[in-house]
């Protein structure tokens, strides 16, 4: 992961701030999740996007499962997953999950997936499998999941909040100016109307949104941005620190580390704008100790805030 700081010719201009360095993890935890994901033929997007915190999660038993296999028929370019022409739709994956999440005993997963572009509903039924089978093994444990933006497909998304997840995510990424070269194949507005009608469709559901700085963006723009976010109805938001998946042509580089004291302000900002929970640091990813933003809406919530 070349997480340092360069200038245009690729040259180091600054190394990682002290801020990442982290304490060493649990490693006989981490092996017995990855045995269990492997016999069960489960991919997780702490794996494939290289999450810096992947020691911490999956040592606290924490991690997110990605289904729909782990090529992308997209190509953000801050995202180290594979992308190409993705395999077909496994139907014993849901099942599979289930059973994953039975045997570690989560009480709070998350399930995210890459974008499937060449499926009819873009792999909104995968979704609802999921959901469905987790409940009938585990109906105590809270389902969180990141979706792509099914091109805003009304019958896609109703589908999704029928099955009725507790907590249901769409990242934005990036500020509005840099969002076309951020995410190609994304949309600014689009990923707006998704977390709008989400916001309509779901009952129950919070919503949830995350996106990462270091890409070039202004505060006001990081501003303008949750500003949106709150608009469009959303309830929990995570903001982190953009590392760039590797040296490829076609990653973008770091522009700046943000300081933790900017990532506080940043949720002071978002808490004053009116959403509900605002995880914000260096470290943060979009599943990052989810369950705590849950907990904290969930109790808000209860006591009518
Ligand atoms: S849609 Fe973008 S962020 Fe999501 S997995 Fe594909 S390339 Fe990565």
């Amino acid at each position: 992961m070349a997480c340092l700081l360069e200038d245009n010719t690729g040259t180091v201009v600054a190394p990682l701030p002290k801020w990442f360095r982290q304490d060493i993890p649990d490693m006989a935890k981490i092996r017995k999740m990855k045995d269990s994901f492997r016999q069960a033929g489960l991919h997780t997007v702490c794996e494939s996007a290289l999450c810096p915190n992947l020691g911490q999660c999956w040592g606290r038993g924490v991690a997110t499962f990605m289904i729909l296999g782990e090529i992308c028929t997209r190509a953000c370019r801050f995202c180290g997953v594979k992308t190409g022409r993705p395999a077909g739709v496994d139907p014993e994956e849901p099942r599979q999950v289930a059973l994953a999440v039975q045997q570690l005993n989560l009480r709070y997963v998350v399930v995210t997936s890459v974008a499937r572009d060449d499926l009819a509903d873009e792999g909104a039924g995968q979704f609802v499998q999921t959901i469905h089978a987790i409940r009938s093994l585990m109906p105590q444990t809270r389902i969180e999941v990141l979706i792509p933006d099914f091109s805003n497909q009304p019958e896609c998304l109703a589908r999704l909040t029928a099955a009725r997840p507790d907590v249901i995510s769409h990242n934005m990424e990036t500020v509005r100016r840099l969002s076309p070269d951020v995410r190609p194949q994304a949309d600014y507005e689009r990923s707006l109307a998704v977390l709008r009608n989400l916001k309509k469709l779901a009952s129950s559901a919070f919503i949830k949104s995350g996106f990462m700085v270091g890409l070039g963006e202004t505060d006001a723009e990081v501003t303008e941005l949750m500003s949106d976010l709150v608009a469009a109805g959303c309830d929990m938001l995570t903001i982190g620190q953009y590392l760039a998946p590797g040296r490829k042509k076609r990653y973008l580089r770091v522009q700046r580390f943000v300081s933790p004291e900017k990532f506080a302000d940043y949720k002071t900002i978002g808490r004053e704008l009116g959403l509900k929970h605002v995880m914000s640091g260096p470290l943060v990813r979009s599943s990052y100790i989810a369950e705590e933003g849950y907990r904290e809406c969930f109790e808000k919530t209860v006591n009518g805030e």
